[in-house]
């Protein structure tokens, strides 16, 4: 039975995955499909939905400690201040940290540069019983690779299906992948990184790198373009999450990973002891 509050009135799992034809240009970053209501609320709502999810979580966790091999990957992918660290902190960060294991791509070191770009990515892949999370991922080997022209076309242009054959790999090997490809208007950007500029405790987030980064939007938007219909997949589809109203995107989010827990059909694993017998051997103790 399907426990989806009633604000949504689709499923975020359907009404956000993206479709062959769908096109980046056409994306209302402002929008919140599926859901029905307004800001009004969804403070309450949002600390709901982290139970749940926190929940789900530790059952997956708890099945993990009993044998079961399956984990979560939850990718996030999105410009500068789409709200990648804010959907972190409010969203996962609600579940409990021994399961999580959180991994940011940044810039690849020397050492991550000698080696295949998905070799820092395989070291980072969760364990069983765990939430990976990604904050950016290889596909940046596709994105800010391919609009700096980091290496030649005939290096990246191979990689899309490269990266569906080993997302293919995790799938098959019990990791369900959710990949939420987060979008802001360039008009959003520009609000939230003056607010950086304005305040002393966002001055970390700030790196001056990121205005000259605004005046390659079009080529980021092809290559995001390229990354969706290329990497979209059956098993590992994308998700595109409108982000300009940060309370719908973290909403939305959570719901994905509620409903790709969910999909797992988690119980609680049986005791692998007798229960009555602890029961009366603690009572004599
Ligand atoms: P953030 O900007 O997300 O807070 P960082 O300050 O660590 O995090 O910056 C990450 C930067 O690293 C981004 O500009 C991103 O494009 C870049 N990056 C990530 N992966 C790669 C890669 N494979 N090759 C080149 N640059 C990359």
């Amino acid at each position: 039975m399907s426990d989806l509050p009633s604000q949504w009135t689709h499923e975020p799992r359907k009404v956000l995955r993206f479709r062959p034809g769908d096109k980046v240009a056409d994306i209302d970053t402002d929008s919140s499909p599926g859901y029905s209501d307004g800001k009004d609320g969804s403070e309450e709502l949002q600390n709901e939905r982290n139970e749940r999810f926190a929940g789900l979580q530790e059952m997956l966790y708890a099945n993990g400690r009993a044998g079961d091999n399956r984990s979560l990957l939850l990718v996030l992918q999105g410009m500068d201040t789409a709200g990648k660290g804010g959907t972190v902190k409010h969203v996962v960060g609600a579940g409990n940290p021994q399961g999580i294991h959180y991994t940011s791509f940044g810039v690849p070191t020397e050492e991550e540069r000698a080696h295949h770009y998905l070799w820092r990515v395989r070291k980072a892949l969760p364990a069983a019983g765990n939430i990976g999370v990604f904050d950016r991922s290889h596909y940046e080997d596709v994105l800010v690779v391919r609009v700096h022209e980091l290496v030649p076309r005939d290096v990246w242009e191979p990689r899309y299906d490269e990266i569906n054959a080993f997302e293919k790999e995790l799938v098959d090997s019990g990791t369900t992948l959710v990949k939420c490809a987060m979008f802001v208007s360039l008009d959003e950007q520009k609000r939230r990184l003056s607010e950086r500029l304005e305040r002393p405790d966002k001055y970390w987030k700030y790196n001056p790198g990121d205005v000259a980064e605004r005046k390659l939007w079009p080529a980021y938007q092809e290559a995001y373009q390229a990354m969706l219909d290329r990497t979209s997949t059956d098993y590992a589809p994308w998700f595109v999450i409108p982000c300009d109203k940060k309370w719908y995107s973290r909403l939305a989010i959570n719901e994905l990973l509620i409903e790709a827990l969910k999909g797992m059909k988690l119980e609680w694993p049986p005791a692998d002891f007798d229960v009555e017998a602890e029961k009366k051997k603690l009572a004599e103790a």
